[in-house]
């Protein structure tokens, strides 16, 4: 089964060869890591939530026409995207204060922002990605000035989707990560939402209990991390009530 090439493996996902020129099989492990892969764990049954809700999303933005490397999924664990060239930041939104922004400025976790803040972190594990302005980016020609505007509107418009998408499954987007690509078609290159955005990838906290429905339950050892992500999935539409996301099989899921 996995003749296939393998193009690259991540902490959380394996890039394979996709089966037309021009895509690749994003395969979702079940493989947590956090502080820098420091902390490591397997936890049965995330790669397939994940693969799923981050279906869910790219395909909505699709459907809005927010332009992303996603294609469609191929299994419980795999979805085939379009090849792109990974510009190398992690773009994070924020909206409430929370993680390395609380620590480093001090602002209590749960402070509502004044306004959404992007911030870029240059995607090296050797020097466990630092954070850099849009001089460094344009500097060490990371990005070009006008794909930072390219990047940044993208930014908002995934901002303002997602935000409203959680808000009506009673959830609070705190903040998230996002990667972005240039896709070359025929003599044209644009930026794309690549990558995943997934409970691995925002900070998603209860309307009402302010509970926390994302990999900080792995960070910080709290547990029921599976949970939690089926809660995500169910609120979204995406797992029906009756499924027992503990269950030894795995989480069932709606036929989409
Ligand atoms: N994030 C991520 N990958 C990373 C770093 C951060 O997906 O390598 C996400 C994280 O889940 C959170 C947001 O980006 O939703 C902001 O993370 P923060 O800078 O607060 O860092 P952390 O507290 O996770 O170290």
């Amino acid at each position: 089964m996995n003749r296939r090439r393998r193009i690259y493996e991540g902490k959380a996902k394996i890039l394979y060869e996709g089966p037309e020129p021009g895509t690749l099989v994003q395969h979702f492990k079940d493989d947590a890591t956090a502080f820098n892969a420091k902390k490591h764990e397997v936890i049965d049954g995330k790669g397939v939530l994940n693969n799923r809700i981050s279906e869910y999303i790219f395909q909505n933005l699709n459907d809005i026409g927010v332009p992303t490397h996603f294609l469609r999924r191929l299994n419980m664990r795999e979805q085939l995207i379009r090849e792109v060239e990974i510009i190398p930041l992690e773009i994070v939104v924020r909206n409430v204060a929370a993680g390395s922004l609380s620590t480093r400025l001090g602002i209590e976790e749960g402070t509502q922002l004044p306004r959404s803040i992007i911030e870029f972190y240059y995607k090296n594990d050797a020097l466990g990605d630092p954070m850099v302005s849009e001089e460094h980016v344009t500097a060490f020609g990371w990005a070009a000035p006008q794909e930072i505007d390219d990047i940044m509107s993208l930014a908002i418009r995934v901002n303002d989707f997602l935000s409203g998408l959680f808000l009506g499954a009673g959830i609070r987007l705190v903040d998230f990560k996002m990667e972005c690509g240039r896709l070359w078609e025929n003599e044209m290159v644009r930026i794309v939402v690549a990558d995943e955005i997934s409970p691995d990838s925002c900070r998603l906290w209860d309307m009402k209990t302010n509970e926390k429905m994302d990999k900080d339950r792995f960070r910080r050892d709290l547990g029921g991390l599976v949970e939690a992500y089926s809660e995500v999935a169910k609120r979204l539409g995406i797992l029906s009530e009756s499924d027992n996301p503990v269950a030894k099989s795995g989480p069932t899921l709606v036929k989409g």
